[in-house]
C-alpha cells in the first residue's frame, strides 16, 4: 500500500500543470471561505496533502482510467452533421461578398440565431461563420443541463456586489433597489427561455433526450443561511422555481448523499446539448435564408460605418448587422472587452460506472463537483478558474483535478466502479457583475449573446430571439431591456 501511496503521489505532482495551480486558488477561496489568506492556505495545504496521501490513492480500489483517454467530449462522441459544411457536398463553395446578418459562432447561442432568423425573416440573409464545428465549444462540452437560469438571489447578489463597488454615487438602499431590478429581469427572461425550448423541442419534433425533472443543488454547510435566504427571496419575489428540500427528499430525487438540505430548481432539464444545437441549424439550413461555414474562423470585424466587413481565412464578407456568439472568445475578436469578458475554465470527465445510487435524467451539483447519468455511466466535474484570453476554449483538463472528483463520486453515491474514458475542459465567460450581455457592443448593429457565468442554455434561446427580433423591428415582449442587458452598463458614462 505504501508503494501504491508513494507512486500515485509522484504521478500526481508530476503530472501538475500551471492550470492547476490557478485552479488551486479557486478551490481554496470555495472550500475555505471566510478566513484569512493565512489560515486558508493552511486548512488547503492540510486537505490537499490528506487527499493525494489517502483519499486519491484509495480510489485506485475501484477507479481506473483509459489508455489513452481520449479529449472528446461525451456528446461530440456523436459525429456533427455540419463538420465540414458546406465543403463535404461543394468542396468549392465561396462566401457571399455581403449578407445582411453575420453571424459569429455556432454554439448555443449562434445556432439559435440562425433558428430564429430562419422562421421569422422574410427576406435578408444570415451567414453564420464557426471556426470549428456546430457546437464544438462549450456547447458540445457541457454537463447537459438546460436551467432555469441562476436563482433570484443569487444574482441580485452578484449584482449586488458589483454595484457596491461601483456605484458610489447611489445610496446603499439605491443600489440594493437596482440589483432587484437586475434579478427580476433576469429571472423573467430566463423563465421564458426555459418555457421556449420546452415547446420548441415539443413543437418541430427535436431529438435531444429532452427530460425535465428538475436540478438538486446541495448547500453547503456552511451556507444554510444563505440556502434559507435564497428560498425566502424566490417566495417573495414570486420567482418560485428555487424551493428547499430535505436531505431525504435529495437523496430520493439524486441519490446524492448530504449533511443537509438541498436547493432545488424545479424546472430544470436534461438534455444531450449538442444535438440541440444540431437541430436547431439542421432546421434554419431548411430556409433559403440562412447559410452555414464551419471551419471559417473570423479574424477582425471591422466597422464601415453603414457596414460591417468581416474578415476571414476565405475571404471578407460585408454585413448591415453582425451577431457575436463567441462567448468566451470574445476577447479575441473584440480586446476592449478583455475584462468584461472574462474566460473561466470548467471541466468534465466521464466514465462507464454502474453509478452507485445516482439518480439518471436529473441535475445534480454538490457543494464541490456536479453530476450526472446515462444508461451507460456518469459524468462529472468542476472547476470556475480564469484563463488568460488567448486560452479561452482550449481543451486543458486537470488530471489532478479528475481524480479529486472521483473520491467525491464515491463520498456521495458510492460509486462502485468507474473506467474514465473521456476528461476535457471548455471556458465560460463570466461579466464583472456575472449578469449576461443581450444586445448591443457598440451604439449602430452589432449585437452580441455572452457573458452568460455557465448558465448558457438558461439566456441563449430565448436571448438570440430578441437580437433577431430587434434586427428585424419585430414587436413583442422585451425580455432583455437594454438598461440592464447592455454592455454599456459597464462604461462609465452610460450608466443605466
Ligand atoms: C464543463 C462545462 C459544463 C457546463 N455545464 C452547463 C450546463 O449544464 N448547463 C448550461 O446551461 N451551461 C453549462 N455550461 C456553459 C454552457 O456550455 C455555455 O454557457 C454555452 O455553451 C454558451 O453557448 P455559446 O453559444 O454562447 O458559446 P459556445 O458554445 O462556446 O460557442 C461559441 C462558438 O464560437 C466559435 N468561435 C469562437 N471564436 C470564433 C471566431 N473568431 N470565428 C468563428 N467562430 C468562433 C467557437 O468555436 C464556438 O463554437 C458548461 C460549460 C462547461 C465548459
Amino acid at each position: 500500500m505504501l508503494l501504491v501511496r508513494l507512486r500515485t503521489v509522484l504521478e500526481l505532482v508530476l503530472g501538475l500543470r500551471r492550470h492547476d495551480i490557478r485552479a488551486a486558488r479557486t478551490f481554496m477561496a470555495s472550500f475555505f471561505p471566510g478566513r484569512n489568506p493565512l489560515a486558508r492556505l493552511i486548512s488547503f495545504m492540510r486537505w490537499a496533502l490528506d487527499l493525494m496521501w489517502r483519499q486519491i490513492p484509495a480510489t485506485n480500489a475501484w477507479a481506473s482510467f483509459a489508455s489513452p483517454v481520449s479529449r472528446t467530449p461525451i456528446w461530440l462522441r456523436d459525429k456533427d452533421p455540419f463538420e465540414n459544411h458546406p465543403f463535404d457536398t461543394r468542396p468549392s463553395a465561396c462566401l457571399p461578398e455581403q449578407v445582411e446578418v453575420v453571424v459569429i459562432g455556432a454554439g448555443m447561442a449562434g445556432s439559435a440565431a440562425a433558428y430564429h432568423w430562419a422562421k421569422n425573416a422574410a427576406a435578408g440573409q444570415m451567414l453564420v461563420l464557426e471556426m470549428n464545428g456546430v457546437a464544438s465549444g462549450s456547447a458540445g462540452r457541457n454537463e447537459g443541463l438546460v436551467v432555469m437560469g441562476r436563482y433570484y438571489y443569487y444574482v441580485h447578489h452578484t449584482v449586488l456586489a458589483h454595484l457596491d463597488r461601483t456605484r458610489s454615487d447611489l445610496s446603499a438602499a439605491q443600489r440594493d433597489g437596482l440589483a432587484h431590478e437586475y434579478a427580476a429581469a433576469y429571472a423573467k427572461s430566463a423563465y421564458a427561455n426555459a418555457e421556449m425550448i420546452a415547446e420548441t423541442i415539443d413543437r418541430e419534433g427535436i431529438e435531444c433526450g429532452y427530460v425535465r425533472k428538475g436540478w438538486v443543488q446541495a448547500a453547503n454547510p456552511d451556507a444554510l443561511e444563505r440556502l434559507d435566504a435564497s428560498t425566502r427571496m424566490a417566495r417573495e419575489t414570486g420567482f418560485t422555481d428555487w424551493m428547499k428540500i430535505t436531505k431525504e427528499e435529495s437523496f430520493e430525487k439524486s441519490g446524492m448523499r448530504t449533511s443537509g438540505p438541498s436547493g432545488f430548481s424545479i424546472g430544470a432539464a436534461c438534455w444531450h446539448p449538442a444535438k440541440w444545437c444540431w437541430s436547431l441549424m439542421r432546421i434554419a439550413l431548411r430556409s433559403r435564408r440562412v447559410e452555414l461555414f464551419t471551419r471559417t474562423p473570423v479574424r477582425r470585424v471591422e466597422d464601415l460605418g453603414e457596414s460591417y466587413a468581416v474578415h476571414t481565412d476565405r475571404g471578407v464578407v460585408h454585413a448591415r448587422y453582425v451577431i457575436n456568439a463567441t462567448e468566451s472568445q470574445t476577447p479575441w475578436l473584440f480586446p476592449e472587452f478583455h475584462d468584461i469578458i472574462r474566460p473561466m475554465q470548467t471541466q468534465a470527465a466521464w466514465g462507464e460506472s454502474d453509478g452507485g445510487t445516482m439518480q439518471p435524467g436529473i441535475g445534480i451539483s454538490g457543494d464541490r463537483a456536479f453530476f450526472g447519468r446515462d444508461e451507460r455511466g456518469v459524468i462529472f466535474g468542476s472547476d470556475a478558474t480564469r484563463v488568460p484570453d488567448h486560452e479561452a476554449g482550449n481543451n486543458q483538463p486537470s488530471r489532478f483535478i479528475t481524480r479529486f472528483l472521483l473520491t467525491e463520486l464515491k463520498r456521495q453515491f458510492s460509486v462502485s466502479g468507474i473506467r474514465v474514458s473521456n476528461e476535457w475542459s471548455g471556458t465560460v465567460s463570466y461579466t464583472p457583475d456575472e449578469f449576461p450581455i443581450v444586445g448591443l457592443m457598440d451604439e449602430k448593429r452589432l449585437y452580441m449573446i455572452g457573458g452568460m457565468a455557465g448558465s448558457g442554455s438558461g439566456v441563449s434561446f430565448n436571448g438570440a430571439h430578441h437580437v433577431v427580433k430587434a434586427i428585424l423591428g419585430l414587436d413583442g415582449p422585451d425580455y432583455y431591456p437594454e438598461r440592464f442587458f447592455s454592455a454599456k452598463r459597464f462604461r462609465p458614462a452610460r450608466r443605466p
